[in-house]
């Protein structure tokens, strides 16, 4: 594969800079999973048209792939190989699931949350032949559980695992969970949609088959394609697996590696050119390491802050993911997230409801260009925003007191 096309992105950086701020400045910040906030210099990116079948933009998608490749497992990066598919993370996830399992395979989804959920719902949709093994939202994946069913279950090949569960921030214990599906003899498949390039990780080591994550996740791109991270030998045998046509992941990856990066269908040109500058910028912060130190200071200004005003937090700090917070809501009157949030967001900043099934949460998240002094800005509006609808600070309800 050919050299990044280096100079060609300085020079839309170049074009981003005499640009009128007020075009590329966001209104708000986005405290969310994704999409989220990006740099200037990524949506800059997106200002151009690129023609999709030319050299020129076919060598930013064959850079991207041997990048993320190198990202998911710098020292066994000879074993992998990496697939783009249109779409949000959804549909990799259903692409991955639907091609990589076989009509005779039996897939065990290990569920802790709506996307483990999720993944089950994809299954049964497609017709793969499948188990999901569940466990409360405030727990982690129990490694141990998982052995005990791989050993009543002798019919399972694949098993999946949500590696951070958006739903609630649980970060799943990844290393004991792949180990036990290694010794099983099984293929692991990780959902790392809202933790790759955020949270370090060498698919290569953990013994991860398949790795699934989108644009618009840690990577700081914008929404619009997904991308998978497979076992070459793995994805060979997978020919005529897929239950769909357009996420038929097989063939997607055959086009990609014998037409040089060409993608089957329209591929969003915009979103893959603003990708490779995201994939730049990661580079310039020193990389996952640097990045997710980042993350996890945000989360220990948000954590601090916002249990000095009296929230508490739904997660124990153990299993709690630098990516989002679930805090518990308040009970005192003044509080209804509809005007909590609107209240935020008057003052430019936009949180995230809660998903989680059996409690009352919101949630904030610390990704995306969110720095520290973000955060800090942050909890000051949020006490701000408190005193004007009225609310004692700090919170009683909410207060680890309680307890
Ligand atoms: C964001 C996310 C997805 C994909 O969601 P889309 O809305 O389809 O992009 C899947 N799994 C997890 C854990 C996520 O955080």
């Amino acid at each position: 594969m050919s050299t990044p096309d280096l100079e060609e992105r300085r020079e839309s950086r170049a074009i981003a800079g005499g640009l009128d701020p007020e075009l590329v400045r966001n209104p708000y910040v986005l405290l969310t999973p994704g999409p989220l906030s990006t740099t200037a210099g990524v949506r800059t990116a997106m200002l151009r048209d690129w023609c999709t079948w030319d050299d020129e933009y076919a060598r930013i998608v064959q850079d991207i792939r041997v990048r993320l490749v190198q990202l998911a497992s710098a020292r066994s990066a000879r074993e992998y190989t990496a697939v783009l598919m249109q779409g949000s993370g959804t549909f990799c996830v259903e692409a991955a699931l639907g091609t990589v399992v076989p009509s005779f395979g039996k897939l065990l989804v290990l569920a802790n949350g709506a996307y483990g959920e999720r993944m089950g719902l994809i299954a049964r949709r497609l017709g793969v032949s499948h188990e999901v093994l569940r466990f409360p939202e405030t727990e982690p994946v129990d490694p141990a559980r998982l052995a005990e069913a791989l050993l009543a279950d002798g019919k399972v090949t694949h098993v999946a695992l949500v590696h951070c569960e958006t739903t609630t921030g649980m970060l799943n214990p990844l290393a004991e969970i792949a180990t036990v599906v290694k010794t099983a003899g099984k293929r692991l498949i990780v959902d790392a949609m809202s933790s790759f390039g955020g949270i370090p990780l060498d698919a290569g080591e953990l013994g991860v088959d398949v790795l699934i994550s989108s644009a618009n996740k840690c990577i700081q791109g914008v929404p619009g394609f997904g991308f998978v991270i497979a076992r070459t030998h793995v994805l060979s045998a997978c020919e005529g697996n897929a239950r769909s046509l357009s996420l038929d992941l097989f063939d997607q990856w055959k086009t990609m590696e014998r037409e040089n990066g060409k993608w089957r269908f329209t591929s969003p040109t915009h979103v893959v050119r603003a990708f490779a500058t995201a994939l730049d910028e990661l580079d310039a912060e020193g990389g996952v390491t640097a990045r997710h130190q980042r993350y996890r200071a945000n989360h220990r200004e948000l954590v601090d802050g916002m249990t000095a005003l009296g929230f508490r937090c739904l997660l124990e700090e153990g299993v709690q993911s630098p990516i989002i917070t679930s805090f518990l809501e308040p009970s005192e009157p003044w509080y209804t997230f509809d005007g909590f949030y609107t209240a935020l967001k008057k003052r430019s900043f936009v949180i995230y409801p809660g998903k989680v099934s059996k409690a009352a949460t919101f949630r904030i998240g610390t990704i995306g260009d969110v720095h520290p002094s973000t955060i800090r800005a942050l909890i000051e509006t949020v006490q701000g925003s408190m005193r004007d609808l009225g609310a004692a600070v700090p919170v009683p309800s909410a207060s680890p007191a309680r307890s």
